[in-house]
């Protein structure tokens, strides 16, 4: 068969794979949001159906027999193309090598872990939850055996299966950079005699004008909402079935509109990415976000760099109090910036605030590290964990459910991910740089001229969705890989000037 006739099946075919997979994610967001409970089962049916489908066309002959012909003739595909035969291979390979009783297996395992996990984070109770964190270590390492084509160790191969390119010598380089700028200058925060007035954040603004706050900054900063939707959930996320379609949700506290509004531009930053993919890309398994690390990249970039900025509340802070009560008339833009940059060390990770955010991510990166390359008894985590806290943050979890059982990643056989949050943080203070060497930031984020930015993020980042790995998109914008120092450069510039240190 001539080669463009097995391009063109192979792209129908894969497009195919997406219709089934936008299905899911219909199913998905509507699950979360406002589907009937009663019909609980018939959406699991539904989405279990989909999911085999998916499972089916990813592993059968048909998808066989076109990887096979596409081999010999990879280096004369397109860039596009040459992405999506890279994906498919990839996917194919990881489910093809292990035994079809190996893979049902390891996912009984992992549902059991999961909920033996959430009755333990309950109870606070480690050691109900120990003996399976004990078997899911082994069971990866198991499953990487049959997958890996070198002899990269498992937790190379895990790292680099999140985020591709990453190894423990590239994240041992990081995060030595990372907490040698991070400790101290926590420490100096600390001790800092200057104090953050953060009572006014508490007053009340209804559920009702928290929502008008969400639409205001949502289109303010680019998130069109014809092909967007904001819906409510406890645990919010961002999920899109195309670049015309995709939807966020968000959580509500009266008593803290800030949350709400730093999860708004947190996952409109996931979203604005999704929705730049390119047009040419529409359809394809190419119109997503080139890897874990990058997404978080957009989402911390809105979030963090934008919206926790001196020059975003010199903006908004006047038309923001459009929509809140009386209670804020005196809050000036200088206490708004300072409220959402307060720092201090905390427990949780989900709720930790800038500076210190990274930090919980190393720790789960030391202890991971551990549970790979050494031979340690997971009854030893709980010491592990608290003394790590104590030595990076300088306080101790009271109890385990506070502590070692705080995340649900660990349960689901989910080792390496943590690292991509921190990448996020740190490629958002990468670009940023770059931007700024291109246009005056603070001056268009000053008058709410962000389209200048999405631009520039747009142009190098979002419209090319899935075709480069995330390393050589990383490295085609200023011919550089990921730089921890423009990360600490952004922490110690702000965190020092805020708590004159
Ligand atoms: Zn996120």
């Amino acid at each position: 068969m001539n080669l463009q006739t097995t391009i063109a099946q192979f792209k129908e075919y894969l497009g195919r794979m997406k219709m089934y997979h936008s299905a899911m994610a219909v199913i998905y967001f509507d699950t979360a949001t406002v589907a009937p409970k009663g019909d609980i089962e018939g959406r699991a049916r539904r989405s279990g159906f989909f999911a085999a489908e998916m499972y089916a066309m990813g592993t059968n002959d048909t998808m066989k027999n076109l990887l096979e012909a596409l081999a010999p003739h990879v280096d004369e595909l397109d860039t596009a193309t040459a992405a999506m035969y890279r994906l498919a291979k990839k996917q194919y390979d990881k489910v093809v090598k292990i035994p079809v009783d190996k893979i049902r297996a390891f996912s009984e395992l992992r549902s059991k872990s999961q909920a033996v996990w959430e009755e333990a984070r309950k109870n606070n109770d480690f050691a109900a939850f120990a003996p399976y964190l004990k078997q899911l270590v082994p069971a990866v390492k198991e499953q990487v055996e049959y997958i890996r084509h070198d002899d990269a160790s498992t937790y190379d191969y895990l790292l680099d299966d999140y985020e591709e390119g990453m190894t423990m010598e590239v994240y041992d380089e990081y995060f030595a950079k990372v907490r040698a700028a991070i400790v101290p200058l926590l420490k100096g925060v600390t001790e800092s005699r200057k104090k953050i007035d953060t009572s006014f954040v508490n007053e009340f603004v209804s559920i009702a004008d928290q929502r008008k706050i969400s639409e205001f900054i949502a289109k303010k900063i680019g998130y069109d909402l014809n092909r967007g939707y904001i819906a409510e959930t406890v645990h919010p996320f961002c999920n899109g079935s195309s670049r015309n379609d995709v939807r966020i949700t968000t959580r509500y506290d009266e008593n803290d509109f800030l949350s709400n509004l730093f999860t708004i531009l947190h996952e409109c930053g996931h979203a604005i990415y999704e929705q730049n993919t390119g047009e040419d890309l529409l359809g394809t398994i190419l119109a997503r976000g080139a890897s874990s690390g990058l997404h978080e990249s957009q989402s911390r970039f809105y979030e963090n760099v934008i919206g926790r900025s001196e020059a975003f509340w010199d903006y908004i802070t006047d038309e923001l109090k459009t929509y809140l009560p009386p209670a804020f008339k005196g809050v000036t833009a200088r206490q708004f910036f300072e409220a959402a940059n307060r720092a201090a060390p905390s427990l949780i990770r989900v709720e930790a605030d800038e500076l210190t955010y990274s930090l919980h991510c190393l720790i789960r990166y030391e202890i991971e590290r551990m549970l790979f390359t050494q031979d340690i008894d997971v009854m030893e985590l709980p010491s592990i964990w608290n003394s790590k806290y104590e030595e990076y943050l300088g306080i101790t979890p009271p109890n385990d459910a506070l502590g070692v059982l705080q995340d649900v990643h660990w349960s689901g056989a989910m080792f390496g991910y943590f690292l991509t949050y921190s990448l996020g943080s740190a490629y958002a203070a990468q670009f940023a740089a770059y931007i700024k060497k291109e246009l005056d930031f603070d001056a268009a984020i000053r008058k709410g001229d962000f389209v200048q930015i999405t631009n520039w993020l747009t142009e190098k980042i979002h419209r090319h969705g899935l075709t480069y790995t995330p390393r050589d998109l990383v490295k085609n914008i200023a011919d550089e890989q990921l730089n921890a120092d423009y990360y600490t450069q952004y922490l110690n510039d702000k965190f020092k000037t805020l708590y004159q240190l």
